[in-house]
């Protein structure tokens, strides 16, 4: 447990000791067209003067604020996306949650937000309020409770600041019910998702924010996404280079001339993708996997791989399908897991991208760990205490 010093006071840590808990009441009805949601939610308050206040887990509900609160006026918001999951034993698992958690903090600190918390405070919290929804999370492959921690500012973000800090902030976590449909319509079959690349938004651009999960990186490009299509391929610059897709990262699979497979992917180091724990996990998998670190063998990958990140752009994948070197492209994040991407609509022209059958093996060995059936040997997979 750590205590932080600001402006000369010791601001209080997240203690997950000090939680208050309100059951459900016996007579609670869930409000109708919310009966996929979880029905308690954890909230940690924090103001700049005390630090992190009491946090408590009760039924969930709507939140007040001022309407000249940072959240609401300047979107002074950023969030996560984690999952719970139930092994055929029943107990509950999260996948690397420390990664989520630190993630946020990153998140957190680029809004001026409360950026310091012991993980295993919050984690201890997580575990509280999973076990109070587990009876909700199901069990079956492709389903699991989708979990979203928000941190936001709840103190007026309004006129002009003494710093860029704010002054009160609330840290909450609410859940709701993932039956593995609809999410991603044309994910179906070995075909894969269709993509289309956009150059008329742009999401993210060096010294931008596009590296951090904010709730304004999502709002302002929701509106890109065309029917029929899955989500927008991000491209940048004007060699038009792809840096992600809706909410996943994105791999391409390409024959090297040493006769190497390569998984190409963008570089975290130039600031515009989100640095996915999907993609971390998947590169760390790799590597493993052709340096035979790993006890567990990825069924049918060659061993003469490697992971590359650098740039990538459209135009190389063309020319990739026409001389036949690309091998493959999938998308990675914690909706989607790993999801092979079959076509790409650009410039008005439609690009089909071979399938390869590593991608379902990178998929099952993923959701594999995320449901402790595999131990990678790392303790990915955090078993829930009861
Ligand atoms: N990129 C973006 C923009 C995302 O929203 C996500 C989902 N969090 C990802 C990539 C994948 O990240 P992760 O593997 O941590 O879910």
């Amino acid at each position: 447990m750590t205590a932080t010093k600001t402006n000369g006071h010791t601001l209080a840590p997240i203690q997950a000791s000090s939680l208050y808990f309100t059951p459900l009441p016996p007579t609670h009805v869930v409000p109708p067209g919310k009966e996929s949601h979880g029905r308690y939610m954890l909230t940690i308050p924090w103001n700049r003067v005390s630090g992190w206040g009491q946090p408590k887990i009760g039924p969930r509900q709507d939140l007040t604020f001022d309407p000249l609160a940072g959240v609401l006026q300047y979107a002074v918001t950023c969030f996560e996306g984690m999952k719970c999951y139930k092994t055929d034993k029943g107990d509950l698992r999260l996948f690397r949650p420390k990664k989520n958690f630190d993630r946020l903090k990153r998140s957190a600190g680029r809004l001026g937000l409360p950026c310091e918390w012991d993980n295993d405070e919050l984690l201890e919290l997580f575990a509280k309020l999973m076990a109070l929804e587990q009876p909700l999370v199901p069990s079956t492959d492709g389903s699991n409770l989708y979990i979203r921690p928000t941190l936001l500012e709840t103190s007026e973000g309004f006129g002009i600041k003494e710093d860029a800090f704010a002054a009160e902030a609330l840290l909450y976590v609410v859940t709701t019910l993932n039956l593995g449909l609809g999410l991603y319509p044309s994910s179906e079959g070995d075909k894969g998702i269709k993509l289309d690349a956009c150059n008329e938004y742009i999401r993210a651009w060096p010294g931008g924010t596009g590296s951090y999960k904010l709730g304004a990186n999502y709002g302002t490009v929701n509106i890109s996404k065309k029917p029929g299509y899955a989500m927008s391929l991000w491209l940048h610059g004007k060699e038009d280079f792809i840096s992600e897709a809706g909410a996943m990262n994105v791999f391409i699979i390409k024959e090297a001339p040493d006769g190497y497979l390569e998984f190409i992917t963008m570089p975290l180091s130039n600031g515009i993708v989100l640095p996915g724990i999907t993609r971390e996990s998947i590169i760390e998998l790799l590597q493993d996997h052709a340096s035979d670190k790993r006890d567990f063998p990825l069924e049918g990958v060659p061993k003469k791989i490697r992971v590359v990140e650098r740039d990538f752009s459209m135009p190389e994948i063309i020319k990739g399908l026409e001389d036949g070197t690309l091998k493959g492209m999938f998308g990675c994040g914690t909706g989607v897991v790993v999801v092979t991407v079959g076509e790409i609509q650009y410039q008005s022209q439609t690009y089909k991208i071979p399938s390869n059958p590593i991608i379902k093996v990178l998929r099952d060995t993923m959701t594999g760990i995320q449901r402790g059936k595999i131990d990678e040997g790392r303790s990915w997979s955090f078993q829930v205490p009861e």
